[in-house]
């Protein structure tokens, strides 16, 4: 196929599930999965990385400055898990330092994805996390996705950020910033990506819509036993924290926040009824 500036990459939009796959396999998925990610406003201009661990320890990674929805597979870059450069005419993104940290921190790991999408990024860039038991799917497949406190992108600073959350989750929001997500394969990593943000949305029309109803903890019990029923591997770090319950907000119910009017009709009426005890 000739290339023409920009004309979509890789054709078809099929990406096997498992990671069992030769080096040319892998390098069209992460075609397929960018065009996807970037059909779905998950990434704009050149944002996002994806990357795979090749069966041979090598990191098979998308290339900086790019568009990753229009990427061919001579486009991606090869690094180890250093991050030097290997092989590929093009550079690697400075954001592969958080890939390289869930290959080392993470053995299960095949696939990383990064990418902003818009409604989860509003989360992250609003301080809040999407910790809150309302969605079964989410609960049993993630538990709950934390914030990670912001850093610099491509920086150490956000690896160290990071690092306490890679080994207990498989999904994340960075703090103004977007989200990240792994997987035993790509097409896994992908779903959590798209998980994250439909979590988002649903968040936002239900906080629309109304007060948001949170499950219980004995549901969230439930939901988590029927883990291995849906074939969902926790993170070897333990799995992840429980998300926040109903009954979890109950227990903050000894903090109670006032008006400046209540706090004072509440003082003054303790007052008047000490004079008369008086
Ligand atoms: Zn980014």
């Amino acid at each position: 196929m000739p290339r023409a500036e920009g004309v979509f990459s890789v054709s078809g939009g099929c990406v096997l599930a498992g990671h069992a796959k030769d080096e040319s396999e892998h390098r069209r998925d992460i075609c397929t999965v960018g065009r996807w990610l970037y059909e779905r406003g998950y990434i704009v201009a050149c944002e996002g990385n994806l990357s795979v661990r090749l069966a041979d320890g090598r990191i098979l990674t998308t290339p900086t400055c790019m568009n990753k929805g229009m990427l061919f597979p001579e486009d991606l870059v090869v690094i180890d898990t250093e991050g030097r450069h290997l092989s590929g005419e093009r550079r690697a993104s400075s954001e592969l330092l958080m890939h390289l940290l869930f290959y080392k921190m993470r053995p299960d790991v095949m696939a990383v994805c990064h990418a902003h999408p818009a409604t989860a990024t509003g989360f992250a860039a609003a301080g809040r996390a999407l910790d809150q038991a309302l969605l079964p799917e989410v609960i049993i497949g993630l538990g709950q996705i934390p914030l990670v406190r912001y850093a610099t992108a491509g920086t150490p600073e956000l690896s160290q950020a990071l690092e306490p959350y890679v080994e207990h989750y498989d999904a994340l929001l960075l703090a103004n910033h977007g989200a990240v997500t792994c997987g035993p394969d790509l097409l896994t990593a992908f779903f959590r990506m798209e998980t994250i943000e439909h979590c988002a949305k649903i968040v936002l029309a239900a906080e629309s819509a109304g007060t948001p109803k949170l499950l219980s903890s004995r549901e969230v019990a439930k939901l988590m036993a029927s883990r291995a029923r849906y074939a969902v591997t926790p993170p070897p770090g333990g799995g992840a924290e429980l998300p926040v319950t109903s009954d979890t907000e109950d227990e903050g119910a000894g903090e109670v926040t006032l008006k400046r009017g209540e706090l004072d009709a509440l003082i003054e009426e303790a007052i008047r009824k000490d004079r008369a005890r008086r």
